[in-house]
């Protein structure tokens, strides 16, 4: 993207955020899920990190919360009420530990008080002389809005501090979330139902609701709480660490969570972090991760801020089943069957813990009634096993000039050579006059052919009795084949049989670049699939490539590149592999970084003695050459065969390329 294309990029994503930011805490609306708002926050932080000079102080990385509402008296925090920066990983956490570890060396040694991560709404109770005089709640972080009389009547909110306490004397801040257990939220919510009033959205934003209503009398119906998590007094020095700080919020009446607990190291930290993951969803409140901070207030506080969040803390995330990024390409793949199936591509992003590169869009139906189109950013759905979804496009940053996905156009543009037809009640287009078992002879006479797998005995009338007996339905097939059964095949005898099962057996672990073309993924030819070969080393690297990986390997345009995309993502073309990979066939890792003739380059005139053209380009392709049909500048060899006509000799004596004879190639190629 250009600069001003990223600057573009930006404003609209800080405008979208900034409403959705203002749906969510400030009118406890939200319209898009959390995963989607971090996503594209995450999109937002990384073009600051490019583009310092783009931060506006209006960005939602530099704001918390929300403006506080007019309706409600306000109240400036006696010390900010921050934000967290979100980690959503173990490397994260590391390069966090790394970053502040410049700023203070004793952060090596630093101990780590853990909470969970109520999802709730933050509110600060001041206590004067041990009596509450005061709710706040965390508004923009500097002021939030005054809501005493509300707050008053939450049971797990203390009224007064035990008078016994010492920090029952002068002014204590209680810090914590307000909630409401999924229990409750379910009761509540079943109540309504019954009442046939509307339900609520989520515990949070019903509790979020609830204490900035103006009725405390409703407040009192509803079964909030009050987890602590945080204690301020005067003197900094009373509270020396975290640990002391929930010990002392237990002794005052607080409700603090049980699974608050010291960790001595960060290895410790992340392995409770993963335990963690499997019982969060068993505790009776609402989480979206975990807290973790340093212990040592002194140190904590010595570390400072860094935009709006301290940088003595965080909260690590566990991966949402939802994702945003965008639609690079849409590529149609054709099935095994003959079916024309239309597949986004995306910027790779992290869905439920796996990176997901593209999804199926099914069919013409599906992309129009989602009008997905390329340059557009969309929220992706994963749960679990299932495939990934495109869920919808967020609309509002969608580029302009974009063009709506014409299937038709698209599928002549992509396969010129091909005719395709959409059968009468179906959504699927299917390509025209070719069954699926001519598709498989073909396909599987290119699979062993000289150039492909070099499969001796398996021409093209064994491989259309092998695909007519039904013994075959796709090239791996070839792979379970037994003596016997080919031999109750009328072409076949003893020995031919025998010798047919050999030749198979024999290239189980075919050089990757044969592989490759041997596939038939259509646009690339064996040049192409040795460039393929020599960029990606191993098959499952080309197949987890992404488009601009594709097109910076020599030869491959855009059309190559949405063919090798548009086979891989294939379901039928997956299972294939899966069957190859069952049975012990799979290519090899390319080792050498070119071959010996690498950078040198052949043309053949006339016929060879000791090999035909093919098997020479093949010989010449393996060793890292190239092989043209023509001689050009910057030819190499001109190899003169028997029969040869005098242009391509006259034209290689202008050009300065080397002529030489079937012996010198076969000391070359050696
Ligand atoms: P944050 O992630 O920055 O975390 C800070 C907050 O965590 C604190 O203010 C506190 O309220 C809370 N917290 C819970 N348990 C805690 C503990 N043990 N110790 C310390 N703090 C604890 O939260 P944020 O600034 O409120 O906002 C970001 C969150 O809001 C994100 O999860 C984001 O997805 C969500 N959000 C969603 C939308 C939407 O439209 N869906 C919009 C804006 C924000």
């Amino acid at each position: 993207m250009g600069k001003k294309a990223v600057q573009e990029r930006y404003l609209e994503l800080k405008k979208l955020l900034n409403k959705y930011s203002y749906e969510y805490h400030a009118i406890d609306n939200p319209t898009v899920s959390d995963a989607v708002y971090d996503g594209l926050m995450a999109e937002l932080k990384a073009i600051e990190d490019k583009q310092p000079d783009l931060i506006d102080f209006d960005s939602p990385t530099q704001r918390v919360g929300d403006q506080p509402l007019d309706k409600f008296e306000k109240f400036e925090h006696t010390k900010r009420m921050i934000s967290l920066l979100d980690c959503f990983s173990d490397v994260e956490v590391e390069l966090w530990l790394s970053r502040i570890e410049k700023i203070d060396k004793s952060v090596n040694n630093a101990s780590f008080w853990v909470d969970s991560k109520k999802d709730g709404l933050a509110c600060a109770l001041h206590y004067q002389d041990g009596r509450l005089v005061r709710a706040v709640t965390r508004g923009d972080g500097s002021t939030g809005e005054v809501v005493t009389s509300n707050v008053k009547t939450i049971r797990t909110v203390p009224l007064s501090l035990p008078k016994e306490h010492p920090f029952s004397k002068g002014f204590t801040e209680v810090r914590g979330e307000i909630i409401m257990t999924r229990k409750d939220f379910e009761k509540l919510n079943a109540k309504r139902e019954s009442e046939g009033l509307s339900t609520y959205m989520n515990p949070r934003n019903l509790s979020a609701g609830t204490i900035r209503q103006l009725d405390s009398k409703l407040v009192a119906d509803r079964p909030l709480r009050f987890h602590g998590y945080d204690l301020l007094r005067d003197n900094i020095e009373e509270v020396v660490t975290n640990q002391f700080a929930y010990s002392t919020m237990k002794d005052l009446g607080f409700y603090v969570d049980k699974e608050a607990h010291l960790e001595e190291g960060i290895t410790s930290v992340l392995k409770y972090a993963k335990e963690f993951e499997t019982i969060k969803d068993e505790l009776p409140y609402n989480t979206d991760g975990l807290v973790i901070k340093i212990n040592d207030r002194k140190l904590f506080d010595s570390l400072g801020t860094v935009g709006k969040n301290p940088r003595g803390a965080i909260a690590y995330k566990y991966p949402a089943e939802e994702a945003t990024t965008t639609v690079k390409d849409i590529v149609i793949s054709i099935g095994r069957t003959g079916a024309a199936t239309p597949v986004a591509v995306f910027d790779p992003v992290l869905v439920a813990g796996t990176k997901v590169r593209h999804a199926s869009l099914h069919n013409a139906d599906e992309i129009e009634r989602k009008d997905i189109r390329i340059g557009d950013t969309v929220v992706i759905y994963k749960a679990g096993d299932i495939i990934p979804q495109v869920q919808k496009v967020i609309l509002e940053l969608r580029p302009d000039k974009t063009k709506r996905f014409h299937y038709e156009t698209e599928l002549k543009r992509q396969y010129p050579e091909l005719n395709f037809y959409r059968p009468e009640g179906e959504a699927v287009y299917r390509v025209k006059g070719v069954s699926g078992k001519i598709l498989l002879t073909k396909g599987l006479e290119h699979f062993a052919s000289k150039g492909a797998l070099d499969i001796e005995g398996l021409g093209e009338k064994n491989v259309e009795a092998l695909v007519g007996s039904g013994l075959v339905s796709d090239f791996a097939d070839i792979y379970t084949l037994t003596k016997e059964q080919i031999e109750s095949l009328d072409r076949f005898a003893d020995l031919s049989a025998n010798n047919l099962v050999k030749a198979i057996a024999d290239k189980k672990h075919p050089m990757l670049s044969r592989f490759i073309f041997a596939l038939g993924i259509r646009h690339v030819g064996a040049q192409t699939a040795i460039d393929l070969a020599n960029n990606f080393k191993k098959l499952d690297n080309l197949g987890t490539a992404t488009y601009e990986e594709l097109k910076h390997v020599e030869g491959v345009g855009e059309i190559v590149a949405e063919s090798i995309l548009g086979w891989f993502v294939d379901d039928d073309n997956q299972a294939l592999l899966a069957k190859f990979r069952r049975l012990g066939v799979w290519p090899k890792v390319v080792k050498t970084v070119g071959g010996k003739l690498s950078g040198q380059s052949f043309v053949v005139t006339g016929s060879l003695e000791s090999m035909n053209r093919d098997e020479a380009a093949s010989r010449i392709r393996e060793l890292g050459g190239t092989f043209q049909n023509s001689v050009a500048k910057g030819t190499t060899y001109l190899v003169m065969g028997t029969k040869a006509g005098s242009s391509k000799a006259e034209k290689a004596k202008k050009l300065g390329t080397e002529v030489i004879n079937e012996t010198k190639l076969l000391n070359l190629i050696s």
